[in-house]
C-alpha cells in the first residue's frame, strides 16, 4: 500500500487535515494505496512556499534555469523503468505504451522547453524618432491542473513552459493517477530545482482544485480535463481576471476518402480508436467513410479490431489494458447501451472482458465498433472517451464537412486523402483547432495545440505556451 502525499516547498507532506482518499488499480480493482486529500490549507501552504520562491527562481540566469530543467527531463529518463510501470499500474494503461509514450514525452516537455527558454525573445517597434519594446515578464505563482488520461505527460506539459518562463508552480494531477506526479517531487529535489518552485497538491477538483482556482495570488490557470470542470473553473476565475487556458474535451472526426493509402490509413485508424483504451482526447470516435469504400473499411477494420489484444497491462504484449476506474468503465458501457438503444449495430466488441486471475476484478472493455448512427444522435455527439468508435458513410466532401462539424467539440480532426488540394481546402474549413492529413496524433512541440468550441481555449505548445505563462508589457522612448 502506498501513501500519496503532497510536495511542497521541496519536501514531502502529509494533508494538513490529515484526510486520504482511496487509490484503486484499474487492472484488478483492487485498493493500491492512498492519496492525500488536500484542502484549502495546503492550497495557502503550497502557494506561500511558491510565492517565496519566485523572486530568486524568476530572476535566475537563463543558463541555469536551463541545465536545472534540463536536469529533470534527464532525471525522468533515468527513472524510466520506475515510472513506467508506476504510470501503468496506477492508470491500467499497457507498459508499452507508458514506456514508449507518456514517460519519454513527459521527459522531452522538460528538454523542449529548457531549450526554448533560451531562445524565447520578444518584439521591438521602431520609428525615426520612437522606439517601442515588448517586455515578457513572468506571472508570479500560477496554477496547473491536469487530468488522468496522460498524467505524468499532461502534467508537465503545463510545468515545463510554466517554470521555464520563470513562474513557480502549485501544481494538481488527477486524483485518480496521481503516482507519477508524485514521484516527479524526488527527480526535482536531485536535479536542483529550488524548493517552493514546484509545488505538487494531490486531491480532489472541487476541492484543491478549486482552491487553486480561487486563490488571489494565483495568476493564471492552465487545466487539462473535462467540458464540465471547464466551464466551471471558467465561472470562478474569470471575474478574477485570471489568464485561462482550457484543454477540454474532444470528439473528433477521422474521415477516410477512398483514393487514401489504404494500409497506412487502416494501420493508423486502428491506432487513433484504441490507443490508450481510446482514452486519449485526440482519438477519431467518430470515423466518417467515402461512400464507395465503406463496405471494404468496415470488414478490413471490423478484422483488425477483433485481432486486438486486451490483457494484463503489465504484459508486453497486450495492446490495450483496463479503462481507469469503476466510474469511467460504467460510463463507457452505458454509452454503449445508448448506442444500441438509438439503433447502432455492435460490428464488434460491445462488452466488458473478464480476464482471468489477478485481473479478474480489472476493468477492462472489449474494443468496440458501431455502425448505423445518425451524427446528431447522443452516441456521437457526447464524449464516450473509451475504446468505442462509430462509423459512417459520407456522400461527398460537403456531407463529410457536415457532418465533421455537427459537433458541440472541436479540438481535432484527421483526413486520409491522396487529393492534397482536397485536403488543404477541408482542412480550413473543419471547425477545430489540429487537424492531421494522412498522419495522427503527430507532434511537432512547436506547434500551437488547443481547440474550439466545447473543447477549449487558449492554445498550449512552443511560443503560445510561453507567452501564456507571461504577462506583456510595452515601454516606448522618444528620443
Ligand atoms: P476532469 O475534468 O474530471 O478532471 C481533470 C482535473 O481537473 C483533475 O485533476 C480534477 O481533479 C480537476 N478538477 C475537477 N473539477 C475541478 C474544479 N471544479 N476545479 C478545479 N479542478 C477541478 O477530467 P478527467 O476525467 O480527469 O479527464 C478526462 C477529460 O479530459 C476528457 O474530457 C478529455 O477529453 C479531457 N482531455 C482533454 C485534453 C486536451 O488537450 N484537450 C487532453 C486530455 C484529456
Amino acid at each position: 500500500m502506498q501513501t500519496i502525499n503532497n510536495f511542497i516547498d521541496g519536501k514531502y507532506a502529509a494533508p494538513l487535515g490529515g484526510r486520504y482518499l482511496d487509490n484503486y488499480a484499474p487492472s484488478t480493482g483492487a485498493l493500491s494505496g492512498h492519496i492525500a486529500r488536500s484542502g484549502l490549507e495546503d492550497v495557502e501552504h503550497a502557494v506561500q512556499a511558491a510565492a517565496a520562491a519566485f523572486p530568486a527562481w524568476s530572476a535566475m540566469p537563463l543558463e541555469q534555469r536551463h541545465d536545472i530543467l534540463r536536469g529533470i527531463a534527464d532525471g525522468i529518463l533515468q527513472n524510466l523503468d520506475r515510472l513506467a510501470e508506476a504510470e501503468s499500474t496506477d492508470s491500467g494503461k499497457t507498459i508499452t505504451t507508458a514506456r514508449t509514450i507518456d514517460i519519454p514525452r513527459a521527459a522531452l516537455n522538460f528538454k523542449f522547453f529548457a531549450t526554448a527558454l533560451l531562445h524565447f525573445a520578444s518584439e521591438s517597434h521602431h520609428q525615426p524618432d520612437v522606439l517601442s519594446y515588448t517586455l515578457r515578464q513572468p506571472l508570479g505563482v500560477v496554477g496547473c491542473i491536469s487530468p488522468w488520461n496522460l498524467p505524468l505527460y499532461l502534467f508537465t506539459w503545463k510545468i515545463a513552459p510554466a517554470l521555464a518562463a520563470g513562474n513557480c508552480v502549485v501544481g494538481k494531477p488527477s486524483e485518480i493517477t496521481p503516482l507519477t506526479a508524485s514521484l516527479l517531487g524526488d527527480i526535482c529535489n536531485a536535479a536542483g530545482l529550488p524548493p517552493g518552485v514546484l509545488n505538487i497538491v494531490q486531491g480532489l477538483g472541487p476541492e484543491a482544485g478549486a482552491a487553486i482556482v480561487q486563490h488571489p495570488m494565483v495568476k493564471a490557470i492552465s487545466f487539462t480535463g473535462s467540458t464540465r470542470a471547464g466551464v466551471e473553473i471558467a465561472r470562478v476565475a474569470a471575474p478574477m481576471f485570471k489568464k485561462l487556458s482550457l484543454e477540454l474535451g474532444g470528439k473528433n472526426p477521422n474521415i477516410i476518402f477512398a483514393d487514401c493509402d489504404y494500409e497506412k490509413m487502416l494501420d493508423t485508424t486502428v491506432r487513433s480508436s484504441f490507443n490508450n483504451q481510446g482514452q486519449i482526447c485526440l482519438c477519431g470516435s467518430r470515423i466518417y467513410v467515402e461512400k464507395n469504400l465503406y463496405e471494404k473499411f468496415k470488414h478490413d477494420f471490423v478484422e483488425r479490431v477483433q485481432q486486438l489484444r486486451v490483457g494484463d497491462p503489465a504484459d508486453p504484449k497486450s495492446q490495450l489494458g483496463a479503462v481507469v476506474s469503476k466510474v469511467h468503465f460504467e460510463k463507457v458501457l452505458s454509452y454503449i447501451d445508448l448506442a444500441r438503444a438509438e439503433g447502432g449495430r455492435v460490428l464488434c466488441g460491445g462488452q466488458a472482458l473478464q480476464l482471468p486471475g489477478a485481473q479478474a476484478g480489472g476493468w477492462f472493455i472489449a474494443p468496440t465498433v458501431i455502425e448505423g448512427l445518425r451524427t446528431s444522435c447522443r452516441s456521437n455527439q457526447e464524449e464516450i472517451f473509451g475504446p468505442v468508435v462509430t462509423i459512417q458513410p459520407f456522400e461527398d466532401e460537403a456531407d463529410a464537412l457536415a457532418q465533421a462539424n455537427d459537433s458541440p467539440y472541436g479540438l481535432s480532426a484527421t483526413i486520409w486523402t491522396s487529393h492534397l488540394q482536397r485536403a488543404h481546402q477541408m482542412a480550413a474549413q473543419l471547425q477545430c483547432g489540429i487537424v492531421w492529413i494522412n498522419t495522427w496524433m503527430l507532434r511537432d512541440l512547436r506547434t500551437p495545440f488547443g481547440g474550439v468550441k466545447n473543447s477549449g481555449m487558449g492554445r498550449e505548445g512552443g511560443w503560445e505556451a510561453l507567452r501564456f505563462f507571461s504577462e506583456t508589457k510595452n515601454v516606448t522612448l522618444a528620443f
